[in-house]
């Protein structure tokens, strides 16, 4: 039954890995692994018989290890690791050559066990490794780990059972207790184990669906709709804790003229430096935000206009900043509002900001401006 429903799992996995988007890896590594390994007990329960049959013995452990092995390989790339193929090759063949030796030269059941168990658990307790050092800090993580490491350890109490308890408790096809729970213990730790990375895969996605939706493509700072999101959280704060919050408003200069005489291409490079060269201003709370175009958009929660200005200043200086990385040279105007109450919304200080830019550029551009605080009906002063 489990068998079954693994097989079924693997076309879950096929297609999903063909739908989800291509930055999520391993899916396709998990699938195929999910294939050898319901081959792998399709074959095991061909086998029969009290004398093991050396070819389908042998295929039966190539395919299952080869399956675990893929599994383990998928989980480095879901982890954006490079895969490790020579420990998977060497594995292989170490267990392949170890199997036909205890098989076919001295034919030795628990110590053929002992060696499969060995290497099944190394495949799983590198993955369990994996999990501890790259896993996002959340529950589908910890869900997909506390699984693998009980099938790492379920796999090696096979192992050692085989070793100091002897052949006839681990044959799985003997009826006994431990053959019993071993075997519905491991086939639905299998299934459970691609639903956990199921759920770390699919907790991905919702990730990176959010990022899309709330960040701007090429330079990857926040978009329109992103930034609404955080200046929304920002406000709820300054509202409770009565803080002064800053825009800064940028916007190159004659970027028009950089696309026309180097190219839409160049222009978008600027584009990604402007990005790069702000967020290394800011502080890691601060937000910049891409509002089309060439028009930056920076938030800076708890600042009022001094170090508001500074910042400014610091952007224009290494805008201008000669650099070695043959882009040319550009400037920005820059306009700065500072929001003393939580009663002018995003609409407003946004206006004020702009009204700032507009200065700037009337006034020659490459220049900072400050806007005028903001009049409302019942401001209450904040510090
Ligand atoms: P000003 O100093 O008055 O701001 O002049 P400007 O040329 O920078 O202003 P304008 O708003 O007229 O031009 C903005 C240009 O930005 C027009 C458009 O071709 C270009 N642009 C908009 N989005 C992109 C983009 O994603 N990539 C590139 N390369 N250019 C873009
Ligand atoms: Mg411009
Ligand atoms: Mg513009």
């Amino acid at each position: 039954m489990s068998t079954v429903m693994c097989g079924a799992m693997s076309i879950v996995l096929f297609s999903v890995w063909r739908s989800f988007p291509a930055e999520i890896g391993g899916l396709r590594e998990w699938a195929l692994g999910l294939l050898f390994m319901v081959a792998g007990t399709v074959l095991l329960t061909l086998r029969g018989g009290a004398v093991p049959k050396p070819l389908p013995v042998l295929t039966m452990n190539a395919v299952l290890l080869w399956g675990i092995g893929l599994s383990m390989i998928g989980t480095e790339k879901f982890y954006g690791q490079r895969p490790s193929w020579r420990l998977f090759h060497g594995v292989w063949l170490a267990g392949m050559g170890a199997m036909a030796w205890w098989l076919l030269v001295r034919p030795d059941f628990p110590a053929r066990v002992a060696v499969f168990s060995a290497f099944v658990t190394l495949f799983y307790c590198r993955q369990v490794g994996l999990i501890a050092r790259h896993g996002e800090r959340q529950f589908p993580t910890l869900f997909f780990g506390a699984l693998m490491l009980i099938q790492a350890l379920v796999v090696a109490t096979r192992g050692m059972l085989a070793l100091f308890g002897g052949g006839t408790s681990v044959d799985l096809l003997r009826p006994g207790p431990f053959q019993n729970v071993y075997l519905a213990i491991s086939s639905f730790m299998v299934l459970m184990l691609v639903v956990g990375f199921m759920t770390v895969a699919t907790r991905r996605l919702q990730t990176i669906l959010e990022q899309r939706s709330t960040r701007d493509p090429l330079t990857q700072v926040l978009n329109r709709r992103g930034f609404g999101d955080v200046y929304a959280r920002e406000r709820a704060l300054m509202q409770r804790e009565r803080r002064a919050t800053s825009l800064i408003s940028i916007d190159l200069d004659h970027f028009k003229s950089i696309n026309d005489r180097y190219g839409h291409a160049t222009g978008d490079r600027v584009l990604v430096h402007v990005a790069e060269v702000i967020g290394k201003v800011l502080r890691a709370s601060d937000h910049v935000a891409r509002f089309g175009g060439e028009e930056f958009v920076v938030l800076l929660p708890d600042t009022g206009m001094e170090r508001a200005c500074s910042v400014a200043e610091r952007i224009q200086d290494v805008l201008r900043a000669p650099r070695n990385n043959g882009l040319p040279a550009y400037t920005a105007s820059i306009g700065i509002a500072c929001q003393l109450s939580a009663e002018e919304d995003l609409d407003g200080i946004l206006q004020r900001a702009d009204g700032a830019l507009y200065r700037a550029k009337a006034l020659g551009r490459d220049r900072i401006e400050v806007a005028e605080p903001a009049t409302l009906p019942s401001r209450v002063a904040l510090g």
